[in-house]
């Protein structure tokens, strides 16, 4: 673009000479046409006629001709003047002008080179920069007979934070992660970020792969102060994998793909840090198995439910079950929801997954009406089966199908699914609620959500995570939020449920403070449904069960 812009600054450079030249010419012509016309009158006028002789005479004797005579050349010499004199000035702005475009087009192209090698969020190298970085580093350390590290690291939950406070709010997060990163590593390392909440660090230069724990230790410590986003105080968590060369690969694609292998053992196991061994492996292949298996496990019916009860305080009544999804696989044994719902969330399995799940808690839930058991039931909803417009559609065709009152069913959905999509979620809350669904938010206190928001959604019931009320007998922060939350739900007109009740001692306690309801070890394990009916005729479901340990 520039040579050819150059290319046309110059020809009107020529242009403007050509006129110029042509303008002399006509100087020239009018100058000699005025020569002859005052030669000729001249002549006429010295001798009274036209004649070579007296034209002669006239030149030679009249010195007016003569300054006449002058201006063609005068003329000519000006024209070549200007000419020149515009050549010059154009071709000096033809250089200025394509100097200014060069250094426009060079800063253009630093611009986009820099914007295809950098996050536009947080400014750091993304995933194209760090690759090239790591091939100079690998071949740099193979010459030397040097180490180098890779860290992949995934921070968790974000996905939740993201969906409860919103993406400004998450794109701050990530902002602030990124700067704590770059602030506690050396200068030659780099700090890429891969896409969402994945982060990597490429260490150039290591004596030995402690020295890459060593660096994961301080990221992770880097990330321990709260957050500070829309005026809450988070606390960020982090998963970091290890590959380190040559040890664990001598190329940057394996190097990366292991560091993420081992970020997801890092991940499974809690640990905050792990470096790549070959065991990880088993579990990427293993995922992918896994998925193609529960198309196949729900299609064929090898899920099944399992039902834990949810008691009333007051009178000790199991009025409701909550139904628990469990895979029966043929070589993992009995696979507890934790280990394949995910894996559902994230391939849209989830909408068939819980169409069973409902289909076979209903089914269950009539058979009990018709042997004269009144046991509602409580199916969770993952968020992207809230938002799905056709839910409660679905949902109330097979309540009719199993003739099952509405009333009998209540859907649990976390705060998570509801701040994902504000309008749409109370869109289908209230259309669900509209037909006499009953709806509960499940694990509060784990997200960012207010009671005084979740009091304008159409719901009834608040089920206090089991984190809080586990530890509410020993952590005197947990019991002043059980309390509080009992309280302020009430005052809400919001039943409240309790999870995690695995002791007499946190039953009688929350008692005292009103709950309503209790779910846990205490009151009851999940059970299959034959199991459960085993159970029932033993008295109140508190005395009843016999699985109480104090
Ligand atoms: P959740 O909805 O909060 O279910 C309660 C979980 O806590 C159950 O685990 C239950 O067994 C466990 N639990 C209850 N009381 C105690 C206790 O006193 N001590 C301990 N240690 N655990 C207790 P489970 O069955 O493994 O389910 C885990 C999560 O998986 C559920 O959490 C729910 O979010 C999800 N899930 C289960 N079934 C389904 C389903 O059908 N659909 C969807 N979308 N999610 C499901
Ligand atoms: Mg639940
Ligand atoms: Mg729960």
């Amino acid at each position: 673009m520039v040579a050819t812009t150059s290319e046309t600054l110059a020809g009107t450079a020529r242009l403007l000479k050509a006129r110029a030249n042509r303008h002399a010419l006509y100087g020239v012509i009018i100058a000699a046409l005025c020569i002859a016309a005052a030669s000729l009158l001249a002549a006429f006028m010295n001798s009274g006629a036209v004649s070579v002789e007296a034209l002669i005479e006239a030149q030679r004797s009249n010195y007016a001709l003569w300054i006449l005579d002058a201006m063609p050349f005068v003329f000519a010499v000006w024209g070549q003047y200007a000419g020149s004199l515009m050549a010059y000035e154009a071709g000096a702005a033809v250089v200025d002008q394509t100097n200014e475009l060069r250094a426009q087009a060079e800063a253009a192209e630093r611009r986009m080179t820099y914007e295809a090698t950098h996050d536009p969020l947080t400014d750091l190298p993304n995933r194209v920069l760090l690759h090239d970085r790591l091939a100079q580093a690998v071949n740099a350390a193979r010459r030397g007979g040097e180490c180098l590290a890779v860290l992949v690291m995934d921070l968790d939950h974000f996905k939740e934070i993201n969906d409860t406070l919103g993406h400004c709010n998450g794109d701050l997060l990530l902002k602030q992660v990124a700067s704590r990163l770059k602030a506690a590593l050396r200068a030659p390392d780099t700090v890429a970020r891969l896409g969402g909440d994945e982060f990597a660090v490429l260490l150039p230069k290591i004596h030995h792969a402690d020295g890459a724990e060593l660096s994961a230790r301080k990221l992770l410590r880097a990330l321990e102060p709260p957050c500070v986003v829309g005026g809450l105080h988070l606390e960020v968590h982090a998963s970091i994998g290890i590959a380190v060369c040559p040890e664990h690969g001598a190329d940057p694609d394996t190097l990366m793909q292991r560091a993420e292998v081992a970020m997801y053992a890092a991940k499974r196991n809690h640990s905050g840090f792990a470096r790549y061994a070959a065991g990880h492996d088993q579990y990427s292949p293993r995922r992918l198995v896994l998925m193609g298996e529960l198309r196949q496990a729900i299609e064929h019916g090898h899920l099944c439910l399992h039902y834990q009860p949810k008691v009333e305080m007051a009178r000790g009544e199991l009025t409701e079950v909550e139904a628990l999804v469990r895979w029966r696989h043929p070589q993992h044994g009995l696979m507890p929801p934790d280990e394949f719902i995910p894996l559902a969330e994230r391939t849209g399995l989830i909408q068939a997954l819980t169409h069973w799940v409902l289909d076979e808690a209903l089914r269950q839930s009539a058979e009990w009406g018709r042997a004269g058991r009144d046991i509602g039931v409580c199916v969770n909803l993952s968020p992207r089966v809230l938002l799905d417009p056709q839910i409660p559609d679905t949902f109330a065709g097979l309540l009719a199908a199993h003739r099952i009152a509405p009333s009998r069913l209540v859907l649990e959905i976390t705060e998570g699914a509801i701040m994902a999509d504000r309008d749409r979620a109370l869109e289908i809350l209230t259309r669900l609620h509209g037909f006499g669904v009953r709806l509960s938010i499940d694990d509060f206190g784990t997200g960012y959500s207010s009671l005084a928001y979740l009091k304008r959604l159409p719901v009834e019931e608040l089920k206090i995570d089991q984190s809080f009320v586990m530890a509410m007998l020993e952590d005197a922060n947990d019991a002043v939020i059980v309390r509080a939350t009992i309280e302020l739900a009430h005052n809400l007109g919001l039943r409240v449920v309790a999870e995690g009740v695995r002791s007499r001692a946190l039953w009688e306690r929350l008692r005292e403070l009103g709950c309503d309801a209790a779910q846990g070890e205490y009151v009851g394990d999940p059970l299959e449904a034959a199991a459960l009916i085993e159970a029932l005729p033993r008295g109140p479901w508190h005395l009843r069960t016999g699985r109480r340990r104090a």
